[in-house]
């Protein structure tokens, strides 16, 4: 990965944020209610980018390789599970509580914590700060299977999904008929009760995990782990984050999770400073057989040729849905001026885009409209495509170029003469006579082509 030259963010998170109520990617969650801190509701246009961030992730896992296979396994899962995989133990976190301000920080991070008294002060740095000894709190959301909360009926809700993937390793193994190297990959809704929640969707306590487990031969576990180091980074560039805003960043021996024994974080330059944006730990053998010992099977592959039984070795490229939308999203927003007036113009590779083609009359009447309905069914059966008929054409461009449309049609007077229409781009405005016959196929040809961030030539 080449050195992130970067340092200052473009965009406040502020500007996100409004970008995304305005355009209804993403709300407050129980608006009405006044909100319940650190959760969030995806609209429309939300929906449509997080899944399509979840089907290239897919794209890429399973369906141009042979060696993954997919899986969905239960949010709830024994409880034994995280007792096998440290979590109940050691899924926590050391908290202190200030008695004067009552704020509640994380005691390894109180360096960038803001005291709440004199928010330029740290915790401990104000005369009147009072705060407690650490407490270690567990992450994970409790719950109870049945109608009676009791204690032999806790369950917890997934903190990852990753334990769902080494649990099914066996049924991957005789059923599947997969021998290592293989993979297992898996998306869904994870649940961490996280201290310090905030950011917008950057850290919420109710998330979407996109992570896949790399069985391996130990001896191959290095070679694996560099290897997906680079697939993964390749995935965010190949569309389209700009390399200079994405950097990889080592974990020191004292920051290793306890199950890892090398992990490295690619960061991208969010407006709130370089942060995680997805992690790939070389995780042994650990999980594996800490599941083999706690459930009792065995949890080997057996080598015909070699005639012996090994444990896999497992390397683990572990992103963020939410996350990647958010960076997504940032790496595209840019502003710039047409004929007078700002514009705010989200560059997504198109292959993200929520809407490829909006398609719209230049005037809704002289049979525009309707002939603008005909090509607008047949460009949707090629590409997801909008129809939009209110408002001055501007507006309409304007709207579209907010939520990252990359195509514009336009049906016009000569569209009814020649047959023609006008075919705009997103990113460099340029407009062009395209047959309306041709539309869809030359959209589906685009959306296939590879694709570069505009924002690079600026
Ligand atoms: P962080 O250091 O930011 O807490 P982590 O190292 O605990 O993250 P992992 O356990 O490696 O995260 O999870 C893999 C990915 O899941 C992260 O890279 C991130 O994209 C996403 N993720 C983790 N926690 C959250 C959260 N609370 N909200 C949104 N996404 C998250």
């Amino acid at each position: 990965m080449p050195e992130a030259s970067k340092t200052t963010p473009e965009v406040t998170l502020d500007e996100i944020v409004a970008l995304c109520k305005r355009r209804g990617f993403v709300f407050q969650a129980s608006e009405i209610y006044g909100g319940l801190a650190s959760t969030y509701d995806y609209g429309h246009y939300g929906v449509l980018l997080k899944n399509n961030v979840k089907a290239e992730w897919w794209r890429a896992m399973v369906g141009e390789r042979d060696d993954i296979v997919a899986l969905d396994s239960a949010i709830l899962q024994h409880p034994r599970v995280w007792e096998a995989s440290g979590h109940l133990a050691g899924f926590t976190d050391p908290l202190v509580d200030c008695r004067t301000c009552k704020l509640r920080f994380r005691a390894d991070d109180l360096e960038n914590a803001q005291c709440g008294r004199k928010p330029s002060l740290h915790p401990g740095e104000h005369s009147e700060c009072d705060l407690t000894d650490p407490r270690q709190f567990n992450l994970m959301f409790k719950t109870h299977m049945g109608p009676v909360e009791e204690d032999a009926a806790v369950a917890y809700l997934r903190p990852e999904t990753a334990q769902g993937i080494f649990i099914n390793f066996k049924n991957v193994v005789q059923f599947a008929r997969r021998k290592p190297p293989f993979g297992i990959a898996q998306v869904g809704k994870s649940f961490r009760n996280e201290i310090t929640p905030g950011n917008f969707v950057f850290r919420t306590r109710e998330f979407e995990q996109m992570e896949m487990e790399f069985f391996v031969p130990p001896a191959e576990a290095q070679t694996w782990f560099e290897y997906w180091l680079d697939e993964r980074e390749r995935w965010y560039t190949d569309l389209g984050v700009r390399p200079d805003y994405l950097r990889l960043r080592e974990h020191p021996p004292e920051e290793l999770s306890h199950y890892s024994s090398a992990t490295s974080d690619i960061e991208y330059l969010f407006p709130i400073g370089w942060s995680e944006l997805e992690g790939i730990a070389n995780r042994g053998d650990f999980d594996l057989t800490q599941h083999a010992k706690f459930s009792g099977e065995k949890l080997e592959y057996f080598d015909q040729e070699r005639g012996e039984a090994y444990v896999p070795h497992v390397i683990e490229p572990a992103a963020g849905a939410d996350r990647a939308a958010l960076a997504f999203i940032v790496d595209a927003y840019d502003t710039d001026e047409f004929e007078g007036r700002k514009r705010t113009v989200l560059r997504l590779h198109p292959r993200l885009a929520p809407v490829k083609a909006a398609v719209l009359p230049l005037v809704s009447k002289a049979g525009m409209p309707e002939r603008a309905r005909e090509i607008y069914e047949d460009v949707r059966s090629r590409v997801p495509a909008e129809y939009d008929e209110g408002g001055s054409i501007g507006k309409r461009y304007r709207r579209q170029d907010e939520i990252g449309t990359p195509w514009g049609i336009t049906v016009d007077g000569q569209t009814l003469e020649d047959g023609t229409v006008t075919l705009r781009d997103r990113d460099s405005l340029e407009q062009e006579r395209v047959q309306a016959e041709e539309i869809a196929d030359r959209l589906a040809a685009k959306l296939a082509e590879p694709w570069q961030s505009p924002k690079l030539a600026a």
